[in-house]
């Protein structure tokens, strides 16, 4: 797999697309711009790989529409150093616009097969990441606390466990719903026990499954 010229000007082509569509955060922008992503697709399809859709990646996932990164993103308000939690690896492609701004990733992945090839790729492209193959239910309680939480799958509740293991002041992105449309939240941890939560509008992801690491 290579990077090129042209496949640079269709990054600019998406990030222009994406900031049409409500982007504003420039760090953000720019990471788009850093992430090949067509690395991370079948080779069938890299002449679309700029264009604003979702994957089939193997083992019946998705990778998420490139405006849907971008938006979890945009909400995490990442600083650099941040220590971030992803629940969902799937490509690696979300892992990567995280390592490319700057944060330290833990992503964890219930397929194998998935799992080692993102672990393929991010290394290729030498994004250091801590990626585990596992139940994201459970989080990574050895490297807690979190300072922001990004799941992307449809979570059918909130893991009371990924709130445990987020900093007070802390921000969870999550999809939460049980069918095949869910809402995404914002969720600030003002303490040990309350919660503040932003509603902010209907997506479409693959479901977040209990148990059934494969
Ligand atoms: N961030 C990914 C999105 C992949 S789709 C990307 O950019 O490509 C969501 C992924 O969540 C799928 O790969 C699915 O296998 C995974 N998943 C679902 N339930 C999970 C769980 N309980 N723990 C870890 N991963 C899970």
């Amino acid at each position: 797999m290579q990077d090129s010229l042209r496949y640079k000007g269709m990054r600019e082509e998406l990030i222009k697309k994406l900031r049409n569509s409500g982007i504003k955060d420039e760090k953000v922008l720019n990471a788009f711009n850093k992430v090949p992503r067509h690395f991370f697709l079948d080779t069938t399809f890299a002449e679309q790989a700029y264009s604003d859709m979702a994957f089939q990646i193997g083992a019946g996932q998705t990778i998420s529409h490139p405006y849907t990164v971008a938006f979890q993103t945009e909400l995490l308000q990442l600083e650099r150093g941040d220590k971030v939690l992803e629940i969902g690896t799937g490509s690696g492609f979300q892992t990567s616009i995280l390592a490319e701004l700057g944060v330290k990733v833990f992503s964890i992945e219930r397929h194998k097969e998935l799992h080692l090839k993102a672990k393929n790729i991010l290394q290729l492209l030498k994004y250091k990441t801590q990626l585990k193959f596992g139940d994201g239910f459970k989080g990574m309680p050895s490297y807690a606390p979190f300072d922001k939480v990004i799941i992307t799958c449809g979570a059918p509740f909130v893991p009371g466990e990924l709130i445990n293991q987020l900093k007070i002041g802390g921000i969870m992105i999550i999809p939460v719903g049980e069918g095949v449309k869910q809402q995404m939240q914002k969720i600030t941890k003002l303490s040990d026990s309350e919660t503040k939560i932003e509603k902010l509008g209907v997506f479409s992801f693959v479901p977040m499954l209990e148990d059934k690491v494969k």
